[in-house]
């Protein structure tokens, strides 16, 4: 049965990456029997652009008959000025919200070619393998009331509200679960249960859960100590699972010990497996249009839609190889390129990935 997949490249370096993840895409549908269908659509800026805003009816309309996504990236100088409901940035939270995309899957991984590219010393790093799974759609990112407001002494004050239900808990420590079976079977829950209340009874409930995954090892770290331990013995961890501050926090770190920003997918995953994928950087208005960002985030986020949304693991692997031996062969954008080896444009590394998949 052939399962479509919606494409939105999104604004600035999007629109480079997201071609090259299409030509991998391509050669999976030509050569190793894929079948997908691929339509296209808008968001972020593009979607104000084109409908006059960030999230278009008609982009919801195809997103709800998708069987994935793939999505470039968001945001750009031009829309800063927007109000803040129409800004890029809102197109992703109202797309996330739209299609209950609960659980986010970052993962950290460094490639062996690429352990001197790490800010930490080589040897803390080579060979790491974590994911963290963060909660997306809750949190105090969505929580109510929030305002900006002003008191009787004409004083502004501002507030935010963190809070979880327990169903929302329970499903994205089920998906945190599900994914360390298939890892290594070790997982840690991040929280800040010495001060919040919320992150009480997200431990609660965690452990709750844990009964029903007797195999998994369960853990708790509370947050500031998770970022220390991340940065100091990073390879301790193998699953991490938290709520979306924390997460968003503790994934761009993890990122940050693998060097680079433009080799690492992700993916965003409702109840019933959908997901959007796309890589953790942004649109990177500074090299847009320049043909030197790095696709290889991109492509590696298509790999993450053949694993969780389209039930293809050998040709998801197939895609891991063929980047790993990409880079084994010295080929390098700017942003992970160090002396000796191939310095390539954005299309050239898509060319090297598509040419090793049919060697
Ligand atoms: P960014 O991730 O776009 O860029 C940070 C730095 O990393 C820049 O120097 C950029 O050139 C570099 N970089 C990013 N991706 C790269 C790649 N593939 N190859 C090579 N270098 C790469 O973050 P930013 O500069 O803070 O934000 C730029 C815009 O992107 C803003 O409008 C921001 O709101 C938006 N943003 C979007 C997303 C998303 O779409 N998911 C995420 C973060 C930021």
């Amino acid at each position: 049965m052939t399962q479509k997949i919606l494409v939105l490249p999104g604004d600035g370096i999007g629109k480079e990456i997201v071609a090259e993840a299409v030509k991998v895409i391509d050669v999976l549908t030509a050569d190793f029997g894929l079948e997908v269908a691929l339509e296209y659509g808008e968001i972020g800026g593009a979607g104000y652009d084109k409908s006059g805003h960030p999230y278009p009816e008609d982009t919801k309309k195809k997103a709800a008959t998708a069987d994935a996504i793939l999505l470039g990236a968001v945001g750009g100088y031009e829309y800063e000025e927007l109000p803040r409901e129409l800004r890029p940035e809102r197109g992703l939270l109202a797309i996330r919200a739209d299609l209950d995309l609960f659980s986010n899957l970052r993962p950290a991984i460094l490639n062996e070619t690429l352990a001197d590219a790490s800010s930490l010393r080589p040897e803390v790093v080579a060979g790491l393998d974590i994911m963290i799974v963060r909660e997306l759609t809750g949190g105090i990112y969505f929580g109510q009331p929030r305002a900006i407001e002003s008191n009787e002494s004409d004083e502004r004050f501002a507030y935010n509200t963190m809070v979880y239900k327990e169903s929302e808990i329970e499903r994205i420590a089920h998906s945190a679960f599900k994914i360390a079976m298939q890892r290594g079977k070790r997982l840690c829950s991040v929280d800040k249960a010495n001060v919040l209340e919320v992150s009480e009874l997200w431990r609660e409930v965690v452990i709750r859960v844990s009964a029903e995954y007797p195999e998994v090892e369960l853990s708790h770290m509370y947050v500031d100590n998770a970022a220390m331990q991340l940065v100091k013995e990073p390879k301790q961890f193998d699953v991490v699972v938290t709520g979306n501050l924390f997460g968003d926090i503790l994934s761009d770190a993890a990122a940050m010990l693998t060097g680079s920003i433009g080799m690492l997918p992700s993916a965003s995953l409702n109840a019933s497996g959908m997901g959007m994928y796309e890589p953790i950087h942004g649109s990177a208005p500074d090299i847009a249009g320049q043909n030197v960002a790095n696709p290889l985030a991109t492509i590696m986020s298509v790999s993450m839609m053949l694993r969780y949304s389209l039930d293809n693991a050998v040709l998801a692997d197939k895609i891991d190889a063929a980047v790993e031996k990409v880079l084994d062969q010295g080929y390098r954008t700017a942003d992970i390129f160090v002396e000796g080896m191939k310095k390539v444009g954005t299309d050239e590394m898509g060319d090297a990935v598509v040419a090793e998949l049919k060697a």
